[in-house]
């Protein structure tokens, strides 16, 4: 027998058309692209995702298409966020630091057949109008009619001069709730980038998850300013839960650096904070030599990479905001774990409650975690143990977009690549990574891609990147090279063949040469072995 509750889907369509019922007048601000600070509302932005959402029916947008943004976080993207996955299309988010290859690949692997644009990533939109053949029919710079910027894409569309043309007379349509909502690609792998397609159900059942007190508690009683960005896994599906919670929601723009950031959050008295250790060093430094404080801000999530300790304490014992570590993956929504302290915590002394906080959390409900060795096989949840941290949930990617088959999904459980112990209350610590890419700055950087580019240089023979620790990006790479016998290649030749052919972001930051790499059973490079070789390794950059 089935339960007599009313079937509705869970659809995103819903979390705005709330927000615009039950907390219209609630403020969205944005520090433009243009400039200026903007102000408007969750009503507002309601109206104005239906009126762009007429313009994309227009333009020919149906169920299942893929609307491209290369944005920041601002109004105009979060009018997409509703507009496109609102009417059963898919917004596809692209990182605009990926290289224009890649760029040119995410597009095509997509078949995305719009692309909106922040005036900032015009050059980009122009790498992809100028391939003779792609998928995508046109191109919208988000901005207004007054500051279209001079390009030469043809028959390039603004984003307001769309909106201003149509009414905001519009019925969201109904539709499965598994049906496709957004797309984000993921470099966290080897090869080429991979996509994450979510679906509405997977979305909203997230959007619940990170209201939750004992998760990220995002709340109608605070303004929320997320840094993460917009087109990195849906800025932690904060724009969704904001809308939900009706939760003011401030939007940074293109303004990333401390000086910016903490304009805003003086001006908008923001409460929250949610972004990568990268963003939040700055923003400490900028306090640090202006002698300032965080006054409003009560909680600070931090997660991506791992949280340093000093940061932690920076901001709790300097700044008195609460710090929420949290972990997560683009394939996993992305919130898995999220650290919060227990009832048994209460009185712990500050330097257990720190190496409590440096721990990546305890899932949320609705996921599960477990940690298996090579072979598969569970290890225990005794703190100690340590291996391959997978994982299972309704906002757990099954698969990746367009590929058959998959080497990290097994028995229901998806690998995540990451090494980590587990304790009896589920609390997870990565210890490692098996997963062979590094993590700069919230980036990913593929340490495949700049071996097979070292491998090209004249007088290499054998190379292996690998990530190490950098106090400011958290990690960076690192290149060591086995010379081709007879040859005297120097550390700057082989930088100077690699600069050009790789993001400059990509470079490593240092090149040492080695006798030999070390290679497990299997001939693979054993990176780890590489890792602890050169531990405490310090950059001169
Ligand atoms: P992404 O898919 O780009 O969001 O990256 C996900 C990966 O980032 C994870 O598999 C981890 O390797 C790493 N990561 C995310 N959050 C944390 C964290 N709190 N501590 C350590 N590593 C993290």
């Amino acid at each position: 027998m089935f339960g007599q509750m009313m079937d509705q889907p869970l659809l995103i369509s819903s979390q705005i058309s709330f927000a615009e019922r039950f907390h219209a007048d609630v403020e969205v601000v944005t520090r433009t692209v243009e400039g200026p600070i903007h102000r408007s509302t969750w009503g507002e932005v309601a109206r104005r995702s239906r009126r762009l959402a007429n313009a994309l029916l227009k333009m020919g947008v149906r169920e299942g298409d893929r609307v491209a943004t290369i944005a920041w976080n601002t109004q105009r993207h979060l009018e997409l966020y509703f507009a496109v996955s609102g009417l059963g299309a898919i917004l596809h988010t692209i990182n605009p630091r990926l290289s224009p290859e890649q760029l040119a690949y995410v597009v095509d692997h997509a078949a995305d057949e719009w692309v909106f644009f922040d005036t900032t990533f015009v050059k980009l939109a122009e790498i992809l109008a100028a391939r003779p053949k792609s998928t995508v029919r046109g191109f919208v710079a988000m901005t207004d009619e007054a500051h279209r910027p001079a390009s030469s894409i043809e028959g390039l569309l603004v984003h307001d001069t769309l909106l201003e043309a149509e009414s905001d007379a519009l019925v969201w349509p109904t539709f499965d709730e598994r049906t496709a909502s957004s797309l984000c690609y993921t470099s966290g792998t080897s090869g080429h980038p991979k996509g994450v397609v979510y679906s509405h159900r997977s979305t909203v059942l997230h959007s619940y998850a990170v209201t939750m007190t004992d998760t990220l508690a995002l709340s109608a009683a605070d303004v929320t300013l997320p840094v993460v960005p917009m087109f990195h896994v849906n800025a932690w599906g904060v724009p969704y839960a904001c809308a939900m919670v009706g939760s003011k929601l401030v939007l940074p723009g293109p303004g990333l650096d401390g000086k910016s950031l903490t304009e805003l959050v003086e001006a908008e008295g923001v409460t929250s904070l949610l972004g990568v250790p990268t963003v939040w060093a700055n923003l400490l430094a900028h306090l640090a030599s202006e002698g300032k404080k965080l006054g409003t801000v009560k909680k600070v999530v931090i997660g991506g990479s791992a949280c340093p300790g000093t940061m932690i304490e920076a901001f709790e014992k300097g700044h008195n905001a609460r710090v929420i570590h949290a972990w997560g993956m683009t394939e996993t929504s992305p919130v898995g774990t999220v650290n919060v302290m227990l009832p048994e915590h209460e009185g712990m002394p500050w330097s257990e409650v720190l190496s409590y906080k440096l721990k990546q959390g305890r899932p949320m409900y609705g996921v599960d975690l477990r940690i298996v060795d090579d072979e598969g096989t569970e290890l225990p949840r005794d703190g100690k143990a340590s291996g391959h941290l997978q994982i299972r949930g309704p906002w757990v990617a099954s698969g990746y977009f367009r590929q058959e088959g998959s080497d990290t999904h097994h028995d229901g459980w998806f690998a995540t690549g990451d090494i980590a112990t587990l304790d009896a209350r589920g609390t997870m610590q990565i210890t490692d990574r098996s997963k062979d890419v590094i993590k700069s700055g919230g980036e990913w950087i593929s340490s495949i891609d700049l071996e097979n580019a070292a491998l090209a240089c004249p007088g290499v023979q054998t190379a292996a990147a690998f990530g190490l620790p950098h106090p400011k990006w958290q990690e960076r790479p690192m290149l060591v090279v086995v010379r081709a016998p007879g040859t005297e290649l120097t550390a700057n030749e082989v930088m100077s063949f690699l600069a050009g052919r790789m993001p400059r972001w990509w470079l490593p930051d240092a090149i040492e040469f080695v006798e030999a790499l070390p290679i497990g059973p299997t001939g693979k490079v054993l990176k780890r072995t590489l890792r602890e070789r050169f531990a405490g390794y310090v950059f001169s950059t």
